[in-house]
């Protein structure tokens, strides 16, 4: 497979300071699927094209998988011979400051809009040819697309020309994103990092593209938590930003890397999905991010959010209230004001309850009324608990030894005191405790959030 990127920008051959590849030479570059080679078959100041050839070692893609299953598919399919994932890492890996942006010698030509000429094949691509023009040319690119014959008729491999006048950087994103999305297949890297790889790599255009859903959709192979919360972080109409009162902008999304909250609410929503619950309170909903998350799935026929801020509830029947223009308020939904700490006839008969970063806002010996309300008195059959993890605040440049993230938390747990007291509280209630942590966890000092599912 191939790829050429070629510039009539005078003087041309400034693409190899760009690319970080000096014309004259090739370049090999090791990777653990096989080997990239980039070479300049033309390298004049009138016209520069940079070639970048990856050929994939088909046995080694296949070895250290530990399994027979499949071997001979994976084989003879097409994978080492097509433009796919694979070489979208490659790329990645090849040039990576030019992907970022970024050039010692030339700076400003790499801020700059460049005229660019790219061609890929074979590209597969699963649909008609018209996906390849409908996903380049909303970005600023001339489209010109060659369906490559195979011996029975036309194949699904076509032979992509792509012109334009972008910052190479922004052209080397597009091909990054769009090149997995156009061959639909499974990817070589996907992973739980894959929601920040696209957004980082794609925020910025990805955020008002027409088949933005699609994008995402293929892009992270249908995995319905991961795309939730890549449209979620693209959609601002959608992304209410409490904390610090604004909307996300395309800048945040492609600087920020995912946001926490978002992280925890995703997580949450996904254990009350394995649940298989319906009718769920919120316990401490605060402005009802949780709660318009899950009004989202019809799943849930009941949805409570309880809280003892009169304030809080108030913005959360705003944000539930407006939705999309022309929505009505939801019937399914209902705001309480109340404290945890008393037992509340009105939330009972729920399926699960959640507490997401509400325990640490109460003095610790008010928990044991806590646990007598929800664990002792309703009862519902799964209880979501998250909190700080104290073990990861060393991580954080600007907290002090010893103090806690927030000026309203009574305390902040390590892993082993959140493991004792959900053990606790499984004996003397008849549940089960199960405990994982969200965001990036460090070796050491693990995940900045903890998560205890209690079931009975
Ligand atoms: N769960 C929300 C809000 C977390 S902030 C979210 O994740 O976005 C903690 C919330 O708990 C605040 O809104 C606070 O008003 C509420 N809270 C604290 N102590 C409470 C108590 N004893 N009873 C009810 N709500 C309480």
């Amino acid at each position: 497979m191939f790829v050429s990127i070629s510039t009539t920008h005078r003087p041309a051959t400034d693409l190899g300071f760009l690319l970080m590849k000096h014309p004259d030479r090739v370049h090999e570059v090791e990777l653990a699927f096989g080997r990239a080679v980039v070479f300049f078959p033309q390298a004049q100041e009138a016209r520069c094209e940079a070639v970048l050839i990856l050929d994939i070692d088909p046995i080694g893609l296949v070895r250290g998988r530990g399994s027979a299953e499949g071997l001979l598919d994976q084989y003879v399919n097409d994978r080492p011979y097509v433009a796919s994932s694979f070489l979208s890492v490659a790329l990645n890996r090849v040039f990576r400051s030019a992907m970022a942006g970024t050039s010692r010698e030339r700076q400003d030509l790499a801020a700059m809009a460049l005229p660019l000429e790219i061609i890929v094949t074979p590209l597969p691509v699963r649909g008609s040819g018209d996906l390849v023009r409908a996903l380049f040319e909303p970005l600023g690119w001339m489209v010109e697309v060659e369906r490559i014959a195979g011996e029975a008729g036309p194949s699904r491999y076509v032979r992509a020309r792509l012109a334009g006048i972008l910052r190479l950087a922004d052209a080397l994103s597009h091909l990054y994103v769009l090149m997995p999305v156009l061959d639909d297949d499974k990817h070589y890297w996907i992973g739980d990092d894959e929601v920040e790889k696209l957004l980082a790599k794609g925020g910025a255009w990805l955020q008002t593209h027409p088949k933005r859903e699609l994008v995402i959709r293929r892009y992270l192979k249908r995995r319905g938590a991961l795309v939730r919360a890549a449209l979620a972080r693209l959609a601002p109409e959608e992304v209410f930003d409490g904390e610090s009162g604004r909307t996300a902008g395309a800048e945040d999304i492609l600087e920020a890397p995912l946001r926490l909250h978002d992280l925890r609410i995703e997580a949450v929503a996904a254990a009350l999905t394995t649940a298989g619950a319906s009718a769920v309170a919120d316990l401490g909903c605060g402005e009802g991010k949780l709660l318009a998350r899950l009004a989202r799935d019809q799943r849930f026929t009941r949805l409570i959010g309880l809280d003892a801020s009169m304030r809080a509830l108030e913005r959360a029947a705003d944000r539930l209230k407006i939705g999309r223009i022309g929505a009505t308020r939801d019937e399914r939904i209902s705001l309480l004001h109340g404290v945890l700490t008393y037992r509340d006839a009105r939330w009972q008969g729920v399926d699960a309850a959640a507490l997401i970063e509400v325990i640490e806002h109460l003095d610790p010996d008010r928990l044991p009324a806590l646990a007598e309300v929800v664990f002792g008195a309703a009862r519902p059959a799964t209880v979501i608990v998250t909190t700080p993890n104290a073990d990861h605040n060393v991580l954080f440049p600007t907290l002090a030894a010893g103090a806690f993230r927030h000026p309203d938390h009574r305390f902040e747990w390590t892993r082993a005191e959140m493991q004792a007291w959900a053990g606790t509280i499984a004996s003397r209630y008849g549940y089960r405790a199960v405990h994982s942590g969200i965001g990036d966890a460090h070796p050491e000092f693990g995940p900045p959030t903890q998560m205890a599912v209690l079931t009975r």
